[in-house]
């Protein structure tokens, strides 16, 4: 996220920008643990809007940005156990096809011809978007930085931001493990850390830590190749949030514990992959005689609502947010970064961000919010 703002502020012709980041590198937060999805498939309108604008940016981001992302867009496939998921999709799939997104709508034996080796038993149906896909989450950071950097903004690591300053109800300064930067303007990009960041400027950022488990499975012995669809596409079971999609020879899988709560813990838990395995071997029963490689674990970044924090603060002027995108926010970056961007410089972010706004908790909370949090 905030290697995005800084690309588009720098596009923008705003170059006097510090990129602050604590870790050595970038992207080793949430961004380099995820599992690189992308999709239009969402439940609300504003993450459709954000998803369509997006996957045309990373559609050609080499060119525009300059920078590989490996884009593979062979489609997400959602598989519908039950008939309320059956009931949400149809809805949700008449929502998507409003806004011009080609989504389509499948019989269980159609989905298992798009996934080789996938066993659709119990699945009531399918939805598929050949648009969606996975693309490399490093890449795209490093994409927006690189280019940033070479506009004008400075991007500095093993930087730690320890406190921002306020002065009459309005940013006037960061302070950091290397000293006091001056600014009017301060975007919280801070990611599964944002309310911790969202308070040392006495704003409420409610967003939640919660970790989620990555799996990669390879060949077992005496095997040559994993029986997987050969193509990339994401396979999600809608009812378990057990999904996966191939990577190198392998396959990558993962699955919410829904016992998890809040934590920055990021280790993984072993004794929650037999569950996953019991799920996996239904939907993917090559993977009884596959071995796990290894895996990893990162945090969610979850608002109340599923939804993002887009947009100013409220009650402080120039501090702004991008925080909350709920386990969606590496494909969401592009769109978010551009309208944040527009924001700052004053600009119309051609976007209605009443579903994103700061202080909407107390309002309309979780019923306007997002479904498919996966
Ligand atoms: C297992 C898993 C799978 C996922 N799968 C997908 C997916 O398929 N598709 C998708 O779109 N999204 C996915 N996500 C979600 C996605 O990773 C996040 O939404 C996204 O990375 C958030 O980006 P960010 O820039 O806000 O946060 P981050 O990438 O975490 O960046 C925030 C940065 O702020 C830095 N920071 C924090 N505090 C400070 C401080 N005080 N000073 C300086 N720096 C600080 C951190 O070091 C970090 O690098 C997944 C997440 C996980 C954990």
């Amino acid at each position: 996220m905030g290697a995005s703002v800084a690309y588009h502020l720098a596009r923008r012709g705003v170059t006097d920008v510090v990129l602050l980041e604590r870790g050595k590198m970038l992207a080793t937060g949430s961004t380099g643990r995820n599992a690189g999805g992308v999709r239009h498939q969402f439940s609300n309108e504003a993450n459709i809007r954000l998803s369509i604008e997006s996957i045309e940016l990373l559609e050609h981001f080499v060119d525009e940005v300059g920078h590989p992302i490996d884009f593979h867009q062979d489609g997400y496939l959602f598989l519908l156990s039950t008939p309320a998921s059956v009931e949400t999709f149809r809805h949700n799939v008449a929502l998507q096809r409003g806004l011009g997104v080609d989504v389509q709508w499948l019989e269980p034996r159609q989905a298992a011809a798009l996934a080789p080796g996938l066993n659709v038993t119990g699945v009531l149906a399918a939805t598929f978007c050949r648009r969606d896909g996975i693309a490399d989450p490093n890449g795209v950071t490093m994409g927006f930085a690189r280019t940033a950097q070479s506009l004008g903004v400075v991007v500095e690591r093993d930087v730690e931001v320890t406190a921002i300053k306020t002065v009459s109800g309005r940013v006037s300064a960061v302070e950091t493990t290397r000293g006091t930067i001056d600014t009017r303007i301060v975007v919280n990009a801070a990611g599964p850390y944002a309310r911790l960041v969202g308070t040392m400027a006495s704003a409420d950022v409610p967003v939640d830590p919660i970790r989620r488990h990555i799996f990669i499975a390879a060949p077992g012995s005496g095997q040559a190749t994993l029986d997987v669809p050969s193509s990339h596409i994401m396979v999600i079971d809608f009812d378990t949030t057990f999904y996966f999609h191939r990577e190198g020879a392998g396959l990558l899988f993962g699955m919410g514990d829904r016992q998890e709560t809040p934590t920055f813990d990021t280790t993984v838990q072993w004794d929650f992959l037999p569950q996953v395995i019991d799920v996996a071997i239904t939907r993917l029963p090559a993977l009884a005689d596959a071995s796990i490689s290894h895996a990893w674990a990162g945090l969610y970044e979850m608002s109340p609502d599923g939804n993002p924090i887009l947009g100013s603060a409220d009650g402080i002027d120039g501090l702004y947010l991008i925080n909350g995108f709920s386990g969606h926010g590496f494909q969401h970056s592009p769109a978010a970064g551009r309208i944040l961007a527009d924001l700052i410089t004053g600009r119309d972010p051609r976007f209605d961000l009443t579903p994103f706004a700061a202080g909407r908790f107390g309002r309309h909370g979780a019923a306007a919010g997002e479904r498919y949090v996966v």
